[in-house]
């Protein structure tokens, strides 16, 4: 039984409320700083805040767009998960891949493209947070590995860039095994001499982080994106001590070694350019299947 009751009915408005005449969307408030951000200044800014810098996320082909030169070709377009588990959660994932694939109008979380980066022929893999928070199963793991394969035939440098939340709980055990084997293709790019690097964004996170986003030649990290395994409060549960401020972010993670380098997003593509120029500075051979010598092991007395 409710304590008070309502017995009137309540004052309804007089006037409507006045219609706004800003069209929406067409202004943006920094969650950082609360600057008001005329839309079209922060897309000429790559989505980077132009008061404070804090990194607006990108979609996979706003990342696309940021880093090609000019026009790209998509590849493996047609993939889609067909549910193996037929896993439920709060709702039935073939729901979830539905509603996601209408409101995100791709097919999943990764879009793999062609083109080329400071005039170099370049392989590069953009993943889309707002599918499924950007989350590997069969599909992310089938299309990267495919770039990596497209890489190697064409001899051209691979560039992933991670927004994940890790492994896709609703593939369960397929999705584990998407970090083998995109490991081993990267392995098998690495046999082949052609470089890799690394784009890690806010966030990277579970199994991406546990598999190729940490495999890069160079790891580039944006200003403070989250990156780490498992989230700071299932560690601070586990090993019981109060964690570091700023843990997990791009900055901290650079100071302890697991970064080469923290770029501003507005600096992104001249720094890969300049990598990808570092890497082409030595000529490539083609590998070069050699037999290692058997060594004579000579026991000294
Ligand atoms: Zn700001």
């Amino acid at each position: 039984m409710a304590w008070f009751k309502k017995t009137k009915k309540p004052i309804a408005a007089k006037t409507k409320e006045k219609a706004s005449r800003v069209p929406e969307g067409l202004w943006v408030k920094c969650p950082s700083c609360a600057q008001i951000i005329y839309n079209k200044d922060l897309a000429a800014s790559l989505s980077v805040c132009t008061k404070c810098a804090h990194h607006f996320r990108l979609t996979a082909a706003e990342r696309l767009r940021s880093l090609f030169d000019g026009s790209w070709t998509e590849h493996d377009t047609g993939l889609r998960s067909t549910d193996p588990l037929r896993f439920t959660d709060t709702k039935p994932y073939k729901k979830r891949l539905e509603t996601t694939i209408a409101s995100t109008g791709m097919l999943d979380a990764v879009v793999t493209a062609s083109g080329q980066i400071g005039g170099r022929d370049v392989v590069v893999a953009a993943m889309e947070y707002s599918f499924i928070g950007g989350s590997m199963g069969v599909v992310v793991g089938e299309k990267i590995t495919r770039a990596i394969e497209r890489a190697i035939a064409g001899r051209m440098p691979l560039i992933i860039v991670s927004c994940s939340g890790g492994a896709r709980m609703m593939e369960g055990a397929l999705s584990l095994m998407q970090m083998a084997k995109i490991s081993a293709g990267l392995a098998r790019l690495d046999r082949a001499k052609l470089p890799y690097i690394s784009v890690l964004t806010d966030p990277t996170t579970g199994g991406v982080t546990a598999s190729f986003a940490m495999l890069g030649d160079v790891n580039i990290a944006e200003p403070k994106a989250l990156i780490g395994f498992a989230g700071p409060r299932v560690i601070e549960q586990t090993i019981r001590q109060t964690l570091p401020e700023g843990f997990q972010r791009s900055e901290f993670l650079l100071e302890h070694g697991m970064l080469d380098i923290v770029v501003d997003r507005r600096e992104m593509k001249d720094l890969i350019t300049r990598v990808l120029r570092f890497g082409a500075a030595t000529p490539v051979e083609k590998p070069v299947e050699k037999a290692e010598p058997a060594r004579e092991v000579v026991a000294k007395n």
